[in-house]
């Protein structure tokens, strides 16, 4: 297990390129991490400035109190997990798994031990034997994750390691991987584009932005329910964040399609923000039915036409229109409405987010979410 401590770290390449902008973060021994956003945004050259695959520009990384900026990859005592598995086709499960081991020169038996102890953990005994074109993608990727993991390290790394897996096979392994890294216990740093699989596997998640921006980094409760800035609330959520657009005229939320909202229960500060562009945003889950066409108490009831329905099984996503804004709506299978019905339905003031449209920051809030 290693401690991280990141302090204002930069990387610029050569070309002039600014990828990662002051990354500052401390990671506690054993903690699941997850690096997520939009593809470009620097998470993996993050993942490879902490591998020492990278120089770091400029700043401080340091390794259980130890400035680890100059230090190699082998000192660094960390292991990774590509997005390619990157076996050895020619070589069994076996072979594989035992190949850094044998030329380090360990003693066979000792191979044997280790090679047997992982292939246990990854379930991969019976295929031992098999050469990789033999296995399916879900093996491949265990026999790729017991390759680092044989090997007693510190430091995880993976990037992005189930992006070439079937939809059913990544959940299979999201859940596998948990498991491994709670038993190893390692420091983990895992790279994805999906939000999803950040919120399940991560204890914290760092958001971070095209340009090499960390825009936040919390717990998925955090992230989910407290989102500080715009990019984060539609970035965490599937369907994404609902927006919409207005500015608040003597304390109310108005927007020129007729919706008038009292927003003082929602916010610190309101005479702060009079006049003021903002974001009104909820999730699409948060929203309740309108009964006889009322809000209830602490509600901000909303009509809206719909537009189109999707039947999931659990859930109907109900695709509607609030005057102009187009509005995604996860609603019951029973009570939901049909393509073209008028809908109301309430958002209730603990689901109720506003934003500085200009900055996109949170305008603060003591609402407590739920
Ligand atoms: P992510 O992993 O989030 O998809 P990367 O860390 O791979 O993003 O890349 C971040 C940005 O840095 C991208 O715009 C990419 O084109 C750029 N980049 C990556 N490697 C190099 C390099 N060797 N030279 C110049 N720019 C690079």
């Amino acid at each position: 297990m290693a401690h991280l401590l990141f302090k204002d770290v930069n990387k610029v390449y050569p070309n002039g390129y600014h990828a990662v902008h002051d990354f500052n973060m401390e990671i506690n021994d054993g903690e699941f991490i997850c690096l997520v956003g939009d593809s470009g945004c620097g998470k993996s050259t993050t993942l490879r400035m902490i591998a020492g695959l990278e120089d770091i520009t400029s700043g401080e990384f340091y390794i259980d109190g130890k400035l680890a900026n100059q230090m190699t990859s082998r000192e660094r005592g960390i292991a990774m997990v590509f997005q390619s598995y990157a076996l050895y086709p020619h070589l069994t499960v076996y072979e594989n798994l035992a190949f850094g081991l044998t030329l380090e020169g360990i003693d066979a038996d000792i191979i044997e031990e280790k090679v047997q102890a992982t292939a246990k953990i990854l379930g991969l005994t019976d295929y031992l034997e098999r050469f990789p074109r033999n296995l399916s993608g879900g093996q491949c990727q265990r026999v790729a994750v017991g390759r680092a993991l044989i090997r007693k390290v510190n430091i995880f790394l993976m990037d992005e390691p189930l992006s070439n897996l079937d939809a059913k096979q990544r959940v299979t392994m999201r859940s596998e991987i948990k498991q491994i890294h709670r038993s190893v216990g390692a420091t983990t740093i895992y790279v994805t584009h999906d939000q999803t699989e950040a919120m399940t596997m991560s204890d914290r998640i760092v958001v971070m932005k095209s340009g090499g921006y960390v825009q936040q980094i919390g717990t998925p409760y955090e992230l989910y329910f407290y989102p500080k800035n715009l990019f984060v609330a539609g970035f965490i959520g599937e369907p994404p964040m609902n927006f919409v657009n207005g500015r608040i005229e003597k304390g109310k939320f108005v927007n020129g399609d007729g919706l008038s909202y009292d927003v003082k229960p929602i916010v610190k500060d309101v005479a702060s923000i009079e006049g003021k562009e903002v974001v009104l945003a909820f999730r699409p889950e948060a929203i309740k039915l309108a009964k006889d066409g009322k809000a209830g108490k602490d509600e901000y009831l909303v009509k809206s036409k719909v537009d189109l329905t999707e039947l999931l099984g659990d859930t109907t996503n109900v695709y509607a229109n609030v005057g102009k804004v187009n509005v995604i709506l996860k609603v019951n299978p029973h009570d939901a409405p049909k393509m073209g019905d008028e809908f109301d339905f309430c958002v209730p003031y603990k689901a109720a987010y506003l934003y500085d449209k200009e900055t996109e920051q949170a305008i603060p809030s003591d609402m407590e979410r739920q």
